[in-house]
């Protein structure tokens, strides 16, 4: 079993946990691989509240990214420290898109050796739709055809610009979307999704399954089952597997049923090396 999503300490909504006790509670999991994906948030108008990170203890600010030093240096430590007991470690970041930000994020992964980079979308018009507290600020100005089409040009652009592996729980919206707009929130992908998955076929951009939708109560995953059967389809090609955890007790959370959902419709997994995927044979 892998994970691949996961926020440590570094990340200021998680709890201060450091990488080498998500090791040690990966090990005693039992599984294989993990991959680090603390946050990285990027839209300088959101500066203010976006823009810190928890290093060695100290809240510091998130640009310029200083603290991305200190991460690897933990990150190669623990991979080190945990290779003889056959865990993989890997370094990793969840990048918050919004449209015109391409150039900054690109600014900042391509300075660092990452494995593996996610592009989610968090924000719509400079507020998080992935809050509780700050989403329906959005909503309430939008009827959910314009919201959703608001958030599927966002994600398209994400896929456009070519700088992800894979995208992250791509209908998120569907966490405070749903609740506020209603069920008919869990049928809007139906005519942007094709695009979108078009898109991602052309620029070689996987799709992850995230796990926290369960926790969410919004089904097994991220996305919802059907985008998965015609991500297959169309011939996407990299998935991933993350349980999106903000604490330790999180960590590897639904993965397993998730993992026998998803070979039922298909789906193999990749792991990630300074980028390039590779096929898990067997999982
Ligand atoms: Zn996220
Ligand atoms: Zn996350």
């Amino acid at each position: 079993m892998i994970d691949y999503h996961i926020h440590p300490g570094y990340s200021i909504d998680a709890d201060p946990y450091s990488l080498e006790e998500y090791c040690i509670k990966a090990l005693e999991l039992g599984l294989r691989e993990i991959c680090f994906t603390t946050h990285c948030e990027f839209d300088p108008s959101r500066a203010d509240l976006d823009w810190f990170v928890r290093c060695d203890g100290r809240i510091v600010p998130m640009h310029p990214p200083e603290w991305l030093n200190r991460y690897f240096k933990d990150i190669a430590m623990c991979a080190g420290m945990f290779r003889k007991d056959g865990l993989i470690v890997k370094a990793g970041l969840e990048a918050g898109f919004d449209l015109g930000l391409e150039r900054n994020i690109e600014g900042v992964i391509s300075q660092y050796p990452f494995d593996f980079v996610i592009g989610s979308v968090h924000c719509l018009d400079h507020i998080a739709i992935s809050s509780e507290t700050e989403s329906p600020g959005y909503f309430r100005g939008k009827n959910l055809q314009e919201a959703a089409g608001a958030y599927f040009r966002t994600l398209a652009a994400a896929v456009a610009s070519g700088l992800f592996d894979v995208i992250g729980h791509l209908d998120v919206y569907r966490r405070h979307g749903t609740p506020f707009y209603g069920e008919a929130t869990e049928l809007m992908y139906q005519s942007h999704i094709d695009e979108v998955l078009t898109l991602m076929v052309k620029n070689g951009t996987g799709l992850e399954l995230n796990t926290s939708a369960l926790r969410h109560n919004r089904g097994l995953f991220y996305p919802a089952e059907q985008i998965l059967m015609m991500a297959v389809e169309k011939g996407v090609s990299n998935f991933t597997i993350g349980s999106d955890c903000h604490r330790i007790s999180e960590l590897g959370r639904n993965i397993f049923p998730a993992v026998e959902s998803a070979k039922k419709i298909g789906i193999k997994f990749s792991v990630y090396e300074r980028r390039k995927p590779r096929l898990v044979e067997e999982m």
